[in-house]
């Protein structure tokens, strides 16, 4: 079987064993990504790091999603990389396509025009799909009902360190709904209007807005103008019945029906991230400086010298984003009244 840990080596005659599993309970968690088949060596990639820096001692559960059948090959590469249990599913056609209300012929114009202007992905339908996915159907998938937390993994990324401690269980025992490690201002020409949606839902669903939310972050005039930072939702754990709910129920579908998925090229991060940024508290999103990341083209390093030397991280500092002008982590940090890292001045 492809899964065989007791054969032994036939150089070394070692019998390789599954790793250790750490103590502790375990959340009702799953990685989740959404890959096409022709995905698999990328994804393959991102799990095995994942494995080896966390999961291996965690086991913890992962989903698969894709708007086609997945390959046998797809399967059984992924299910050898993985340690805890996968599985593997279908996206139905109404998540995945043009819903009624929209405007065939202008969508096309749209595509058209942004292949013009080079607007990147602004021709593609299947990039609008994923985008539509993301922000509002992936949480609702059967092989995502069951579970509580979801970690979103995309193919290529990498992770850099260890990391020795369950993030599902920081997440619940500190009372976090979302998290991320980059953050950054979204390209204009993809979500001219998206703001304005905004506007007209916090207008209607008042009641889903908390009090102490991170406008801060998303606005430098009280809510009046986005200033386009999001957070970088490739990477993401947060709570699925969060997003489950009601507020974020109303929100999607109030942005759905406007019709900014399919008109201009709205992106799930910066969907998520204004989400996120309105209904809940402050205090309810993390920032995880300790995960090390990459997706192209941005690292996320962690700053401070002994903490990467502790967890055997591999990525060079100098590469770190956090502190770059393009980024919005430190906006972050303000908005929380966080005192930036020890090191952010040497190393930025
Ligand atoms: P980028 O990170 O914005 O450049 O976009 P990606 O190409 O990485 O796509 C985001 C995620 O959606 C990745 O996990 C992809 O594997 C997945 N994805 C993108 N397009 C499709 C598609 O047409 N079908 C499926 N099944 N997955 C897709
Ligand atoms: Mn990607």
């Amino acid at each position: 079987s492809f899964k065989d840990n007791t054969s032994p080596n036939p150089v070394s005659g070692e019998t390789r064993l599954p790793a250790t599993p750490a103590p502790g309970e375990r959340m009702n968690a799953t990685f989740v990504t959404l890959a096409r088949n022709s995905d698999v060596w990328d994804i393959s990639r991102s799990i095995r790091q994942v494995e080896d820096r966390f999961n291996r001692k965690f086991n913890y559960d992962w989903v698969f999603l894709n708007d086609a059948e997945f390959d046998d090959t797809f399967k059984k590469v992924t299910s050898a990389l993985t340690s805890g249990k996968t599985h593997y599913g279908k996206i139905g056609k109404e998540q995945w396509g043009f819903p009624e209300w929209i405007d065939q012929d202008k969508a096309k114009k749209v595509r058209e025009d942004m292949h013009e202007r080079k607007i990147i992905y602004g021709d593609s339908i299947s990039y609008r799909h994923m985008c539509r996915y993301e922000s509002g159907f992936f949480f609702q998938h059967d092989l995502m009902k069951n579970y509580e937390w979801y970690w979103r993994v995309e193919p290529s990324i990498e992770l850099f360190c260890d990391i020795d401690y369950d993030p599902f269980k920081f997440m619940a025992d500190n009372k976090k709904k979302y998290s991320f490690v980059l953050s950054l201002y979204e390209y204009v020409e993809t979500i001219p209007t998206l703001w304005d949606s905004v506007k007209k839902f916090m207008k209607t669903h008042p009641e889903h807005i908390a009090e102490d939310n991170s406008m801060q972050f998303l606005s430098d005039d009280g809510g009046e103008t986005y200033n386009k930072c999001h957070f970088w939702s490739n990477f993401e754990i947060g709570n699925l019945n969060w997003l489950r709910g009601k507020a974020y129920t109303d929100f999607f579908n109030q942005l759905d029906m406007d019709g900014g998925f399919f008109y201009e090229r709205w992106g799930d991060a910066p969907v998520h991230s204004i989400a996120a940024g309105l209904m809940l508290k402050k205090d309810e999103i993390h920032f995880f400086n300790d995960i090390a990341y990459y997706h192209v083209p941005f690292t996320h390093c962690p700053t401070g010298q002994q903490y990467r030397i502790d967890k055997k991280c591999h990525c060079d500092p100098k590469d770190n984003f956090d502190w770059n002008g393009y980024s919005c982590t430190k906006r972050f940090y303000e908005t929380n009244g966080m005192q930036l890292p020890d090191g952010y001045a040497v190393e930025q």
